[in-house]
């Protein structure tokens, strides 16, 4: 189904960060993607980085890698989880982007000169990015999350563009407005005042929500309705209760029973059919809440000193990952945090690890807890527990291997020891100038790269094909010069570049799951198609 025009979906937030608004966002693409339309999803970011490529997860959450080797704000994640679709780099927009492309412009003479200033040509070059996704992506939808809260000095620019886009195209856009409705324990009920207020904020941004979404613990009841409906300017069909619920995944269902497509539809003069996907969608929910078994998946990992974001939002993407192989298998994943750092002082702690099902090391940087990750791997390679190295994971497993059973004391990785003996994992060549001249920005290797399975492989079994591909975000590899070596004593190199020089996979035969990978799987689960190597490693932890 294809829309005469292209429309344009704002969402903004107010009152807190952090109460859901992506998954708001993702839910409505979720939902106009399963009538068969095209959507575009977008994320605007507020902050100066050009990317998300060089914060630190426990500041701003998991880096989320595109297929086109973008370095983005984790909300691209839920957005491709929710629409299946690849979402690419350019859809998400960053001040510093903004700013840097309007200033290389004045340098060019491109404003034929012109005075350039914040007003209009900010704006504009925001808006201008914007249509360009929506053109690329063939869009009938355009969904433009708006990050940070209304209010916030630093969002003001991209909510004047949009209100320079209602200006000029007042038909294709609507605007959603989601809020937080705290229910503070002292008094126990749901206050509006906070909402009420932010939606004068927005307002004094020239901006008028056309439907509210009120996230809460509960329900909004009529009274609470009532009184956002009056102070929030909008009638009270227009209001949508967004309650806690036990899965992200539940949200569209949630929105699509209290009319949110028929509502958003009507503004914009859309016709449509009802089609099998949301069907689909809903049967999966209903089956995942009855699933009743259990599993437990550690996963190891050092993201333990929490800032601003939690370590679930440092590791986002393998969680969900591990959820969507678990319910593929019939089993709710008990995701055990371990730190690897507590295998380091005290290697008796390994036992902890017999109480868990299948263990996961995901992708890392730097020195700190690789020892303790080197002595788990060595580990659940001994004990038979189920294993899977995701990048650093990997890697580490082949340090672990050189180390133990092919003689190579002092094995390592250069990015942890330069000297070492035996520089299993070393720098790739192109990425030497990289670090010599610090240009840590975009310069690993990124995004999607091909590789081929070795036929008869655990890997080749669980993809069932030869030609894979996956997403890529590292600077090191595996060192050719040891390959061999380290091969004559059993370890398997079942997944290469498509030239054969690049080690992709790694897997150790006779153990009931020992693999790892050079790529992220976990960037291309999606709920109702998981990853294989995530599938293989459930399936080996429910045996
Ligand atoms: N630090 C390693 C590298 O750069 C692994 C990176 C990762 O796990 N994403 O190669």
């Amino acid at each position: 189904m294809r829309t005469k025009k292209r429309n344009f979906i704002v969402v903004t937030g107010g009152v807190l960060s952090g109460v859901g608004k992506g998954i708001i966002t993702a839910s409505i693409g979720n939902l106009i993607s399963n009538l068969g339309f095209k959507v575009s999803m977008i994320k605007v970011d507020p902050y100066i980085n050009i990317d998300a490529g060089t914060m630190r997860p426990t500041e701003h959450g998991e880096v989320w890698v595109t297929e086109d080797g973008g370095e983005t704000d984790q909300d691209l994640g839920n957005y491709e989880r929710f629409i299946d679709t690849n979402v690419l780099k350019g859809n998400n927009i960053t001040t510093g982007q903004v700013y840097r492309t309007v200033i290389e412009k004045e340098r060019n003479l491109e404003y034929g000169g012109k005075t350039v200033e914040v007003i209009p040509h900010i704006p504009d070059e925001i808006r201008r990015r914007i249509m360009d996704a929506g053109e690329r992506d063939d869009a009938d939808f355009v969904l433009i999350e708006i990050g940070g809260t209304v209010g916030d000095y630093q969002s003001a620019l991209f909510l004047e563009a949009m209100r320079h886009f209602k200006m000029n195209m007042k038909e294709n856009v609507v605007f959603v407005h989601v809020v937080f409705l705290p229910v503070p324990s002292n008094l126990g009920e749901m206050k509006t005042k906070p909402a009420q207020h932010s939606v004068r904020e927005l307002n004094q941004a020239g901006i008028v929500p056309d439907i509210i979404v009120g996230r809460s613990r509960f329900d909004l009841d009529e009274p609470r309705k009532k009184k956002l409906s009056l102070f929030g300017n909008v009638e009270i069909k227009d209001i949508i209760s967004a309650p806690d619920v036990p899965s992200i995944y539940e949200v569209p269902i949630i929105l699509e029973e209290q009319g949110i497509i028929e509502n958003l539809f009507e503004r914009l003069g859309i016709k449509y059919k009802k089609n099998g996907k949301y069907d689909d969608w809903k049967k999966f929910i209903n089956r995942i809440k009855n699933i009743k078994n259990t599993i437990k998946i550690g996963i190891i990992g050092k993201y333990f000193d929490t800032g601003d974001f939690s370590l679930e939002d440092s590791y986002i993407s393998v969680i969900e990952s591990v959820k969507h192989a678990g319910w593929n298998n019939n089993v709710n994943p008990e995701i055990i945090w371990i730190d690897s750092k507590k295998f380091e002082k005290d290697p008796s702690k390994l036992k902890e690890l017999d109480k868990v099902d299948g263990i996961i090391i995901p992708g890392g940087f730097g020195s700190s807890g690789v020892e303790g990750k080197i002595n788990a791997i060595e580990y659940a390679r001994k004990k038979n527990i189920p294993y899977l190295g995701l990048c650093y994971g990997m890697q580490l497993a082949v340090v672990e291997y050189a180390r133990n059973v092919c003689g190579m004391p002092g094995a390592n990785s250069t990015e942890i020891s330069k000297d070492t003996k035996y520089p299993v994992i070393d720098i790739m060549e192109n990425q030497k100038d990289n670090l010599k001249n610090k240009k840590y920005g975009a310069t690993m290797r990124l995004g999607r790269y091909d590789a081929v399975l070795k036929k008869g492989s655990t890997v080749y079994g669980l993809y069932g094909k030869e030609n894979v591909s996956e997403r890529h975000r590292h600077r090191y590899e595996v060192n050719p010069k040891f390959i061999s070596q380290i091969e004559e004593k059993g370890l398997v190199f079942s997944g290469k570049s498509p030239d054969g020089t690049l080690m992709e996979f790694i897997e150790l035969p006779g153990h009931k799951y020992f693999v790892g990978t050079q790529g992220h799987p976990e960037f291309k689960s999606r709920p109702l198609r998981p990853s294989p190597l995530f599938d293989g490693l459930i399936k080996a932890a429910k045996r």
